[in-house]
C-alpha cells in the first residue's frame, strides 16, 4: 500500500463529458438498467474531506496534508445538487443518501437539507432523506439537522474499544463522544438509527460481540459491513475479511438470531433479529454474497460525476452539462441513457485478485460508500 495515488484531476479516465443524445426525452418515467434493476437510491458525495482517516477508506500515508482535495469551486453547488437530485427524483428516485468524505463538515449543510427535502417524487410523496457521517459532530449538529428536514441518519463506529476504535480511524477520537451524537440524533428523533461497522480482520473483528451486546435491547439496528476493496488505497486482501456468516456465527453463539425478511427488493443488508425478541442486526455481505442482482444505487461525486457502481473506474461528468448551460431535458435524457446502458456487477465479478486490476477504481471519499 505504499503506490502514491494519482490526483484525481490528471486520472483522465475519470472524466467523460457525456454527449447529449440529439433525441431529448421526457424528464420523467422510470428507468431500468441492462439487469431489469431500477434507478430507486441516489447517494451524493458533498465533501471530499473527512476529520478521520479509517484505514479501509482514507488511510493516512495517503491521504496526508499534502493531498490534492479538491477546491471549493470544483464542488457543486448546492443549487447544483438540489437542481440534479430533482432530475433524478423525476426518474423514480425516491431515497436520497448524503455521505462524503463526512458530509457534516460542509459548511451550511443544513441548508442543501432544506433545498434537497423540498422535493417531491412525481406522485407528491416526501424522499427519504438520508445521511452517512462518522458522528464526531453529530451531537452539535443534530436538531438542526431535523429541523432542516432530515429523515435519518446512519453513524459509522467500528468499535467500543477506544484503543482499537482509534486504530481503525487512525485519528484520536473517542468513541464516547460518537455515542452521545447517537444518542442525540435518537432525542431529536433521527430515527430509525443504523449503526455501521466495517469488520477488518486482525484489526476489529474482537469488537463483534462487545458491539453486539451493546446495541442489543436499544432501537439501533447494527449492522456489520464486510472489508472491500474500495478503490485502489487501502491495501485491501481477502484474508482480512472476515465473511458475514462468520459474524452471525459468533453473534448467534452468545445470542441467539434468526433471519428475517428483507424491508425492500434492492437492500443491501441481510437482516436477523435476536431470537429473544430484543432488536436487531444486518450483515452487508458484498465480498461473500454479492447483492449487485437488485442494486438500484447511482452516485454522484462532490464535483458532479455520476457513478453507476461504487467500484467503478470512470463516471460521467454532469456538471460539465450544468455548467455549460444545458437544459434539465438535456440532463435528464444523458441521466436516462447511462442508466438504461448501466450493466455493473462488480461485486459477483471480484476473485482475490481483482484489487490487482490496472484500472484504478474510484476512491470511496470521492464518491461516498
Ligand atoms: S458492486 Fe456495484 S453493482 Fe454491485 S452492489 Fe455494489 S455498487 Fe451495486
Amino acid at each position: 500500500m505504499t503506490e502514491k495515488i494519482i490526483p484525481l484531476a490528471d486520472q483522465r479516465y475519470l472524466n467523460r463529458i457525456p454527449i447529449v443524445p440529439a433525441h431529448l426525452e421526457a424528464p420523467t418515467g422510470l428507468l431500468a438498467d441492462t439487469r431489469a434493476r431500477p434507478l430507486h437510491d441516489l447517494r451524493i458525495s458533498i465533501t471530499d474531506r473527512c476529520n478521520f482517516r479509517c484505514v479501509y477508506c482514507m488511510p493516512k500515508e495517503v491521504f496526508d496534508k499534502d493531498y490534492p482535495y479538491l477546491p471549493h469551486s470544483s464542488l457543486l453547488t448546492f443549487e447544483e445538487i438540489t437542481r440534479v437530485a430533482s432530475l433524478f427524483v423525476a426518474h423514480g428516485v425516491e431515497k436520497i443518501r448524503l455521505t462524503g468524505g463526512e458530509p457534516l463538515l460542509r459548511k451550511n449543510v443544513e441548508k442543501l437539507i432544506e433545498m434537497l427535502a423540498a422535493l417531491r417524487t412525481p406522485d407528491g410523496r416526501e424522499l427519504d432523506l438520508t445521511l452517512t457521517t462518522n458522528g464526531s459532530l453529530l451531537a452539535r449538529k443534530a436538531q438542526a439537522l431535523k429541523d432542516a428536514g432530515l429523515k435519518r441518519v446512519t453513524v459509522s463506529l467500528d468499535a467500543l474499544d477506544d484503543a482499537v476504535f482509534k486504530k481503525m480511524n487512525d485519528v484520536d477520537f473517542a468513541v464516547t463522544d460518537v455515542l452521545e451524537g447517537i444518542e442525540a440524533a435518537h432525542r431529536v428523533g433521527l430515527g430509525p438509527i443504523k449503526i455501521n461497522m466495517v469488520v477488518k480482520g486482525g484489526m476489529n473483528d474482537q469488537e463483534i460481540l462487545p458491539m453486539a451486546r451493546h446495541f442489543k435491547d436499544t432501537p439501533y439496528v447494527l449492522r456489520f459491513i464486510e472489508y472491500m476493496d474500495v478503490g485502489t488505497s487501502n491495501g485491501w486482501k481477502m484474508d482480512e475479511v472476515i465473511p458475514s456468516a462468520e459474524v452471525v456465527r459468533r453473534i448467534s453463539a452468545d445470542m441467539p438470531l434468526e433471519p428475517i425478511a428483507p424491508n425492500y427488493t434492492g437492500e443491501t443488508a441481510n437482516r436477523w433479529r435476536h431470537a429473544d425478541g430484543s432488536g436487531e442486526i444486518g450483515v452487508i455481505s458484498s465480498v461473500t454474497q454479492a447483492f449487485c442482482s437488485d442494486c438500484s444505487r447511482a452516485r454522484l461525486s462532490t464535483e458532479g460525476k455520476l457513478y453507476t457502481c461504487l467500484f467503478a473506474t470512470g463516471g460521467h461528468d454532469l456538471r460539465a452539462l450544468l455548467r455549460n448551460g444545458n437544459s434539465d431535458e438535456e440532463i435528464s435524457t444523458v441521466i436516462a441513457h447511462i442508466w438504461r446502458a448501466r450493466d455493473d456487477r462488480y461485486s459477483e465479478l471480484r476473485t482475490a485478485n481483482t484489487s490487482e486490476l490496472k484500472e484504478r477504481k474510484v476512491e470511496m471519499s470521492y464518491i461516498g460508500g
